[in-house]
């Protein structure tokens, strides 16, 4: 008899142990008197309660006077606004805003910084979902995991760039192999391709393989001949993109295409990809139409009726613009998503670098504000306005940072992509949309995300305005439940003493 009472007793001690991560206070939250504003439901938006279990939504009630569960801490949303995390579908976390990798290298006091404030500035303007489109280092994607609070982190695992081709042209010929392994392999440049990489370990299907096999969910290649002194790069034709496709639908991962030019949208729209990752600011021989062009309003067209996803990016050009703009660094949400050495090192002569880079003839800088305007962002605001009236399938994504550019800031750059879709023409909940229900279907996460529906994941955003009568209410966060944990939005500002 003693022996089963020891056994018994050890057993429920062992019970005791199982249970105690699930007592209720910490795991049960209910969230009531809330104006609920999920996207699958926008015909009927209602006050109601939402009750959080276990990092989980377990159930949505729109009507007043749900009974409070045992032991679940309530949190009133009287005259607030509930809505589902936000997504971003196109950013890099491994390149450092504003900086070369070398400078990078030579301030790591001020990298660490950045990159440990780095998932916190996602989340303080409400993303709780990212997925990162180029992985270049696993490490900075393992770290972003690893850290206590992070949004959901997704990816493309290594992209797919044509062998010398763009991205993979910027690195010197012996070191861009190394940094994009995951080439596609062209055999008529067989004498520049280092003679360890074989043929047969880069073709589209093997590359797309790799990608699945690292725990992707989705695919990257370029169409991209090139810019500034980096023009004529050699690009992939049909029969390799028909590859890629076959592949990529095989596999079960989103296809998306880098592709900011008419020609190379064109080409993404005739390989039937599933993402468009760029705005058109680029119309090659029409670029200096004023009107949009109608071969133009015939592919717009076919990317609505074919329903591929459009992420414009707008924020790539005005991250560029950035640098001609003495406001840009003084917008009161900078110092709270990078550190405060590196805002004063953007703000210091060195960290002008890449003015340079962009306006090495010294224009002044009222002509380059001039010549994004008329350029490059009236026509891809001219695409986004036609597509916007189409009711295009947009999906949310900044590019953050596009490139070594201080323009593009983690999280609060979220928030101007946003004010961007806007002055270009579409709706809120156009927008809001995009950023939720629509970036979950394309990547096929929304049996988890882009709702508030009992299952999913209980990544929740209190807001004070609701999102569909003003933009501003993007920012005006109270609370982020990220997997169910609330956090309070000041919290996760740069130094918030937390
Ligand atoms: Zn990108």
């Amino acid at each position: 008899m003693k022996i089963f009472a020891i056994v018994f007793a050890s057993l429920f001690a062992f019970l005791a142990i199982v249970d105690s991560p699930s007592t209720p206070a910490a795991s049960r939250t209910l969230i009531t008197d809330v104006t609920i504003v999920s996207p699958e439901n926008l015909d009927h938006i209602e006050k109601g309660n939402v009750l959080i279990e276990d990092g989980r939504i377990v159930s949505v009630e729109r009507k007043a006077g749900t009974p409070k569960p045992v032991g679940a801490t309530v949190v009133s949303g009287k005259g607030q606004f509930l809505i589902p995390g936000l997504i971003d579908s196109h950013v890099h976390l491994a390149s450092v805003p504003g900086m070369s990798y070398e400078q990078a290298d030579s301030k790591p006091g001020m990298i660490k910084e950045y990159f440990r404030q780095l998932p916190l500035s996602y989340l303080y303007y409400g993303y709780t979902a990212v997925v990162d489109l180029a992985v270049v280092d696993h490490k900075v994607l393992e770290h972003f995991r690893e850290a206590p609070l992070h949004p959901d982190l997704y990816d493309c695992g290594e992209s797919l760039p044509f062998a010398n081709g763009y991205p993979m042209s910027f690195l010197p010929p012996t070191a861009r192999f190394k940094f994009f392994p995951n080439f596609i392999y062209d055999p008529k440049q067989a004498s520049s391709i280092p003679s360890e990489y074989k043929p047969e370990d880069h073709t589209p299907a093997m590359d797309v393989a790799r990608v699945k096999a690292s725990g992707g969910i989705c695919v990257k290649s370029y169409f991209e001949r090139g810019f500034a002194q980096d023009r004529n790069l050699p690009v992939i034709g049909p029969d390799v993109l028909a590859d890629i496709r076959k592949s990529a639908t095989q596999a079960d991962l989103v296809l998306m295409m880098h592709a900011n030019s008419f020609e190379a949208q064109k080409f993404a729209v005739a390989g039937n990809v599933d993402v468009i990752a760029h705005g058109m600011w680029n119309w090659g021989d029409l670029d200096g139409k004023t009107e949009l062009p109608q071969e133009i309003k015939t592919l717009l067209d076919q990317i609505v009726e074919k329903k591929i996803g459009y992420q414009p990016t707008i924020q790539v050009m005005q991250g560029l613009r950035a640098y001609f703009d003495p406001e840009y660094l003084k917008i009161e949400a900078i110092p709270k998503v990078i550190p405060k050495e590196m805002l004063e090192w953007f703000n210091s002569p060195a960290g002008k670098w890449f003015k340079k880079e962009l306006d090495d003839d010294e224009t002044p800088d009222a002509a380059m504000l001039e010549m994004y305007e008329r350029g490059p962002l009236r026509r891809v605001r001219q695409v986004v306005a036609y597509l916007a009236s189409k009711d295009a399938d947009f999906v949310f994504g900044t590019d953050t940072p596009s490139s070594p550019t201080y323009g593009n800031l983690p999280g609060s750059n979220g928030y101007l992509e946003m004010q961007q879709l806007q002055k270009a023409g579409l709706s809120l909940t156009q927008i809001f949309k995009a950023a939720t229900i629509s970036n979950a279907r394309k990547f096929k996460i929304d049996s988890q995300l882009g709702t508030i529906e009992p299952g999913k994941i209980a990544d929740l955003v209190l807001l004070e305005k609701s999102p569909l009568e003003s933009l501003d209410a993007y920012d005006t966060i109270v609370t982020v439940w990220v997997h169910g944990k609330p956090v309070s939005r000041d919290s996760l500002a740069v130094n918030s003493n937390k």
